[in-house]
């Protein structure tokens, strides 16, 4: 990816992978009106708290949806049992649909656990390496090379990553430039869970703010109120080839998500929290990239915290980010 510049042109909305030539969201949105119409003409007779939340499944009812999941219950409401149906069920869904042979997991959060993540910016070349691996680690829709990390590159001087250029297509790393990745920071304070309707999006226990892809409606609120535009749409039916298909998924990360539901990153929870690292850190070429658990006095990333002068995106919000950064000097 170091030079993209072969890569065909066509518009990106800078939430992929891509030098920014990915194709953009289709102009119309079926099944983004139609969810929202329900909810709309639900809304005119019922308070909002209720309607949303108990009919939050209608939403989800297209051509594709079985009764099994049109009538599934919230994800903190399944028990052990039900939830092994749903499994059961996903990775039926996934061998009908996408002729693959996946594994479905649903790994806790561990106790005394609290994730952080940390990017040093100073060795960081803006090669996109990180991007290319959440694009394939979390199953991403292939034709519109969609990645939670947009790799931002900045002018030396500026800290403001929105006047920084997501886009950019030409060999890296070029003098004059830093490079910023930007993905979820999971915040402590997470505007994204508050405006939810219908609570498909919450903090766990480690940290990881995740969505429940069965239990969203697509309004897309907590796209519009996350400052570090993080999360993603899931426009259309995600295109993955089966023989491109990562096996290894768990219920809240990198499982297929169905069309018209919100996304984003979740540290790789399904790594992670078996012990291993996230993707886009193995991916990482230069070592730019720290994680670890901040309650353990030990590790890496309390290291770093401890040594070196970090910053967080935004810090003004008060939304106490768990993703840092820092330069060497
Ligand atoms: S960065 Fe955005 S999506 Fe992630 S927790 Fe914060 S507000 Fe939510
Ligand atoms: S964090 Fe690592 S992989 Fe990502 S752009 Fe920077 S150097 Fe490349």
């Amino acid at each position: 990816m170091n030079d993209p510049s072969t890569s065909p042109k066509t518009p990106c909305s800078g939430n992929c992978a891509c030098s920014g030539n990915s194709a953009p969201p289709p102009a119309d949105e079926p099944t983004g009106i139609s969810r929202r119409t329900v909810v709309k003409a639900l809304g005119a007779t019922l308070g909002v708290a209720a309607y949303a939340k108990a009919l939050a499944p209608l939403t989800e009812l297209t051509k594709e949806t079985s009764m099994d999941e049109f009538i599934q219950k919230h994800y903190k409401e399944l028990s052990k049992e039900e939830m092994a149906a749903v499994i059961q069920r996903l990775t039926q869904e996934a061998k009908d649909h996408y002729g693959a042979d996946v594994t479905i997991s649903d790994p806790q959060p561990v106790d005394g656990v609290k994730f952080g993540y940390a990017l040093n910016l100073s060795i960081c070349n803006g090669c996109r390496k990180c991007a290319e691996a959440c694009h394939l680690e979390n199953n991403h829709d292939r034709p519109s090379h969609q990645s939670y990390i947009r790799v931002f590159e900045m002018s030396k001087g500026s800290m403001d990553f929105e006047k920084g250029n997501a886009h950019y297509d030409h060999p890296v790393p070029q003098p004059d430039k830093y490079y910023m990745p930007v993905q979820c920071q999971q915040c402590e304070h997470p505007p994204c869970v508050d405006v939810c309707p219908v609570e498909a999006t919450w903090k766990e226990k480690d940290g990881v703010v995740v969505v429940d892809y069965n239990w969203c409606i697509g309004c897309r609120y907590c796209e519009a109120a996350c400052p570090y535009h993080a999360r993603r749409f899931n426009w259309t039916k995600p295109q993955i080839p089966a023989e491109e298909i990562n096996p290894n998924q768990s219920y809240l990360s990198n499982r297929i998500r169905p069309q018209g539901v919100m996304e984003k990153c979740t540290f790789c929870l399904h790594r992670t929290r078996e012990g291993r690292l996230p993707a886009c850190l193995e991916a990482c070429p230069t070592g730019a990239r720290v994680f670890g658990n901040l309650n353990d006095p030990n590790s890496e990333i309390r290291w770093v915290l401890e040594n070196k002068r970090v910053f967080v995106l935004k810090e003004e919000l008060g939304l106490k980010p768990q993703f840092f950064y820092f330069f060497d000097e």
